[in-house]
């Protein structure tokens, strides 16, 4: 069955790199399709991403306004998958989720075949122009290596082909980490400049500096938010607003921590 269901997908993948990589053998999930859908052909898709780092642009160029921060003593974090790069290539092509955050490296990272998302590329280039320090904090496995590639290399090149700025970027640790989705310690690291080689890797590291917004497609991109206990809120509560203020969220309906939500 495995073997089949790489067979298929690799019928429908083009080009050379049809040859190098199959799809995870995981197929649990056809019915994202519709979600696929909206992803990769809706208007609205594009709309939402350009609004989303339109409002950021604006937050962020009236904070340095009213702080008048010296150069690199500040900075932003963002997260690569659906925040930066856009990876629905794979779900189109395969039909389904990786399931594991190593078959996600594995089929969706080390391809290099993801592009950047709407309004990515001029926001973070920007960041870098009014002196401040961009930051992409991925729970990809910066642990993965196989005969596909490296998971922290693949990604800066896929990033760099993209024209994404960037100073760093600092990865999960599956192999040693015994909580390696969350963020938490990662975002600290940069705030403190101690990185801890058990719970990530990093491309390089950077000076101490304040992180002054935050970008994610998941709710647990953003410093101590959890699915379960933010879901469980009055869907008014004050801890929502501070999205649009220092914390920027993108739409995904593809996959997320929301997906082990009960359906009501
Ligand atoms: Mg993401």
């Amino acid at each position: 069955m495995k073997k089949l269901l790489s067979i298929i997908c690799l019928m429908s993948m083009t080009g050379a790199y049809a040859e190098q990589i199959s799809c995870s053998p995981e197929n649990k999930q056809l019915d994202i399709k519709q979600a696929v859908k909206w992803y990769r052909d809706s208007a609205e898709k594009k709309a939402l991403y350009n609004q989303t780092y339109g409002v950021a642009t604006l937050y962020v160029q009236n904070w340095v306004k009213l702080n008048r921060p010296k150069a690199t003593t500040w900075g932003v974090i963002l997260d690569i998958d659906e925040t930066t790069l856009d990876n629905s290539w794979y779900f189109r092509e395969c039909g389904e989720l990786a399931s594991s955050e190593s078959d996600f490296s594995h089929y969706v990272a080390n391809p290099e075949k993801s592009t950047a998302l709407p309004g990515v590329v001029t926001f973070t280039n920007l960041i870098h122009q009014l002196g401040g320090y961009v930051s992409l904090v991925s729970n990809r496995d910066g642990s993965f290596k196989d005969d596909t590639g490296s998971v922290l290399e693949t990604t800066i090149t896929n990033l760099k082909q993209q024209q994404i700025y960037f100073d760093q970027v600092v990865l999960a640790n599956l192999r040693d980490s015994e909580m390696p989705s969350n963020k938490n310690p990662r975002f600290e690291a940069i705030n403190s400049a101690k990185y801890d080689s058990k719970q990530m890797v990093w491309s390089n590291k950077l000076p101490a500096h304040k992180v002054i917004a935050y970008f994610g497609d998941n709710i647990q991109d953003f410093p101590k938010f959890k699915q379960a206990t933010t879901n469980a809120l009055d869907e008014n509560d004050a801890q929502y607003k501070v999205f649009g203020n220092g914390y920027f969220i993108m739409p995904n309906p593809m996959y997320g921590s929301w997906e082990k939500n009960p359906y009501n």
